[in-house]
């Protein structure tokens, strides 16, 4: 076995390389609920590897379905043949979707799903007759992916400084969060739509005729598990709906039992024009991302008079057969486990164990929404991020617990298949890696 320091290769995040060869987590084999470190030590996995593995790590009934369809038909050219996998899963997947979100569109990760989403509500337009609309609007603290058009719409200035203009014409709605004022506006039902408001401004700033879609994460994800406020998604639809702009929901975090429901749109009753999905759809084990499409945009590339070869777009490995397999026996996972209402009935028993760490030394604020968890640390004098940073390699190393960081905030978001009794670990030892980083 080489270990990493003497690896030339390179692989890893530019962000992660250097730390991580100094202090290298290594993981080898991965079951259910835990990690495996080479030398065998178990880790709660308290991230679903990375917000990925909702239905637990290596379930037998997943692995089974991708070595049999390895055995059977290992690839399938994705332009001009088809094979039953594919439409098999973009079949359940429009049956799971809210609305009229009946089409599906393949690739292989939630960047590439988000530049799919952006490009097909721009040819939506000109296929229209509406060429004029370009514009594209984000939020800031929005995560889209490193696709140009998810750090373009994507609302980190730090993940875009080095790469110029971008796409041109992006506008970004301020975030909806604030710790100050979160006690007393979260539950307020007019102060969500009251934030949405600000997307009528810059549509009266550029006009209607000029903006093509918006783009959000229903609950932010990445950038620190920020909830939507009471009304603030509605009132977003109903803009978008008064001005003709599409909506479009970024679900690869918030898809597949997250939050409680198949999509974050059903929890919130709002049916977006596109949904962005990756992660969960196969519970992490093959490359996969897709947008899901309503009925009005896929009808307009295929029935009206212009054709879908019109637009060019699509990636050898779309609809991979691989990726199809695992989706469809994880979807099956899904259903035979109800672990979306599972996930829902574990929310208050997850909101009050976590809550339990209110008060620990350096917690400013804890948040949780469906089986999704973030506690945010107070820094350290001059050194942003440490504390947090260290609490993540303590948790490994000493604990066996695995949890996520983004700046100074913990995030934890475990598989979907968490006992109650994992629940109460999980937190017992966040609670341990929080008094140890004090
Ligand atoms: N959108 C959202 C909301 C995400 O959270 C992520 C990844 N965390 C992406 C897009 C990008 O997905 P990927 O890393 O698979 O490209």
């Amino acid at each position: 076995d080489v270990a990493p320091n003497d690896l030339e290769a390179w692989w890893l995040p530019f962000t992660a390389n250097r730390a991580f060869k100094r202090n290298p987590r290594m993981i080898a084999r991965a079951k259910d609920m835990h990690y495996y470190t080479p030398d065998g030590r178990a880790v709660l996995d308290g991230v679903a590897g990375l917000w990925c593995c909702n239905a637990g790590h290596n379930r037998a009934s997943i692995v089974a379905a991708i070595q049999a369809q390895a055995a059977e038909l290992d690839f399938s050219p994705a332009f001009q043949f088809g094979h039953a996998g594919g439409f098999t899963l973009a079949s359940r997947l429009a049956a799971m979707a809210p609305g009229d979100l009946d089409h599906a569109f393949f690739c292989n990760s939630g960047s590439e799903a988000v530049d799919t989403a952006l490009k097909i509500a721009l040819a939506y337009w000109n296929v229209r007759g509406e060429g004029g609309r370009t514009r594209l609007i984000g939020r800031e603290r929005g995560y889209h992916g490193v696709g140009f058009g998810g750090i373009s719409v994507g609302g980190i200035v730090t993940n875009r400084k080095f790469f110029g203009t971008l796409l041109a014409g992006v506008d970004h709605l301020p975030h909806t969060y604030s710790r100050e004022h979160q006690a007393f506006t979260m539950g307020e039902p007019d102060w969500g739509a009251h934030l949405a408001d600000d997307l009528e401004r810059i549509v009266t700033l550029h006009d209607a005729s000029t903006i093509a879609a918006v783009i959000v994460e229903p609950m932010a994800g990445s950038t620190g598990v920020l909830p939507p406020p009471k009304g603030y998604l509605q009132r977003l639809r109903q803009i978008c709906d008064r001005h003709g702009i599409l909506l479009i929901f970024d679900e690869v975090i918030c898809g597949f039992g997250r939050l409680g429901h198949a999509f974050a749109a059903e929890r919130y009753g709002v049916v977006p024009d596109m949904i962005t999905f990756a992660k969960a759809v196969n519970s992490g084990t093959v490359p996969m991302g897709g947008v899901l499409v309503s009925s009005r945009i896929y009808d307009a590339f295929m029935k009206g008079p212009e054709r879908t070869i019109e637009l060019f777009h699509g990636y050898t490995y779309s609809a991979h057969p691989l990726a199809c397999a695992a989706a469809l026996a994880t979807l099956d996972v899904y259903r035979d486990e109800d672990l979306f209402g599972r996930a829902k009935r574990l929310e208050p028993v997850f909101a009050e164990a976590l809550m339990s760490l209110r008060g620990l030394p350096n917690v400013l604020d804890i948040r949780t929404l469906g089986l999704v968890g973030a506690i945010d640390l107070a820094s350290r004098p001059d050194a942003a991020g440490a504390r947090a940073f260290e609490a993540m390699d303590r948790a490994f190393q000493d604990l066996g617990l695995m949890i996520r960081i983004t700046g100074e905030t913990i995030a934890v978001t475990p598989p979907l298949i968490i006992s109650e009794d994992q629940i109460g670990e999980l937190v017992d030892k966040l609670g341990r890696v929080i008094r140890a980083v004090a």
